[in-house]
């Protein structure tokens, strides 16, 4: 009976300490892996010293530009990312006026140009950019800038009877479409970089950008878009800045025509060519053949129509060849 019993407390112990032992594995060592805590704060696992991990500050954003920009004149707009408003690329939205405003990026830093056409309103403008970063934080800038007023002359152009028919609205019309089309188109990436070089080797100017042109007996009824330069049919024409092909082709009023895209939006344009050199989608460098001059299209003797779009607008090239306009402060 001993016996029995002896083994009966011996069962008794050894299932205390399996009970002991078990309640000790189900209450005491899964406690902490049972709660992993779902939202898992991840600064609590490495914490080595809480202090040295800044939480990143709310989004903010700067713009630099120019307080003033002429009639015909580019204007660059930088924006600046502080590095406490993380690194990632933010998405920008930025209107000009009533148009919208491209930025592209550039190192840690975003940039936009505005072009403003002869007719542009003088006074007071007004641009506004919303940023949004990777965690969903938007930041709201706005700045105002003017516009100066530009002395434009104005020129009376006698048309050749034989070329009158170029000026009628239908084939007008037509031809802006095709080169609008490339001018809405805008690449990411700069091609171009300082300032630009000249179209031709031997310049002689012999109608300025921005003048206001009467045709035949007429009105003033349009403005001079690019420079004239008076050259002989056959002379070389060269690329301004590296860029790539977007046109290449003979057109009605333009003649043969050369247009050249620089990136961020800035289209060069060489018109009324005897022959052109290159092909759509060809990259060409500074300084490269891409036609000769020569007299096609509404011309009325052998000249280069030189021509610079910025977001779509016709601005005065010159300045592109005196100064980079991404160098905001100089
Ligand atoms: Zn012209």
């Amino acid at each position: 009976m001993t016996r029995y019993l002896s083994i009966f407390l011996l069962l008794a112990a050894i299932a205390l300490v399996l009970i002991w032992g078990l309640g000790a594995v189900l209450f005491f060592v899964p406690a902490p892996i049972s709660t992993p805590s779902p939202t898992a704060t991840p600064t609590s696992i490495p914490s080595p010293t809480p202090t040295a991990t800044p939480t990143p500050g709310p989004l903010s954003v700067q713009l630099e530009l120019p307080s003033a920009v002429a009639q015909g004149g580019t204007l660059a707009v930088h924006l600046r990312v502080p590095t406490h408003s993380g690194s990632g690329p933010l998405s920008l939205i930025g209107q000009l006026d009533d148009r919208p405003l491209h930025f592209a990026r550039e190192g840690g830093s975003y940039w936009a140009l505005g072009g403003f056409p002869p007719w542009a309103t003088v006074g007071p403008h007004r641009l506004f950019v919303q940023a949004r970063n990777q965690r969903g934080e938007v930041a709201d800038v706005e700045a105002q800038f003017e516009v100066r007023q530009s002395d434009f002359r104005i020129e009376r152009i006698d048309i050749p009877a034989a070329r009158e028919g170029l000026r009628a609205p239908e084939i007008v019309q037509d031809e802006f479409r095709i080169v609008a089309a490339i001018y809405a188109e805008f690449t990411p990436q700069r091609y171009w970089r300082g300032r630009f070089g000249a179209p031709l080797k031997r310049l002689a100017m012999s109608s300025l950008y921005g003048t206001a042109r009467a045709y035949d007996d007429g009105s003033v009824d349009s403005y001079h878009l690019g420079a004239d330069l008076r050259a002989k049919s056959g002379d070389p024409v060269l690329a301004v800045a590296s860029g790539q092909v977007a046109l290449a082709q003979e057109l009605q009023v333009r003649g043969n025509a050369v247009i050249l895209d620089h990136g961020w939006g800035v289209y060069s344009n060489y018109f009324h060519l005897s022959s052109i050199a290159v092909r759509p989608g060809q990259k060409v460098v500074r300084g490269q053949l891409i036609g000769y001059v020569g007299d096609t299209g509404l011309s009325t003797a052998p000249h280069l129509h030189w021509e610079v779009r910025v977001g779509g607008n016709a601005v005065d090239p010159w300045p592109w060849t005196e100064r980079d306009p991404l160098r905001v402060n100089e």
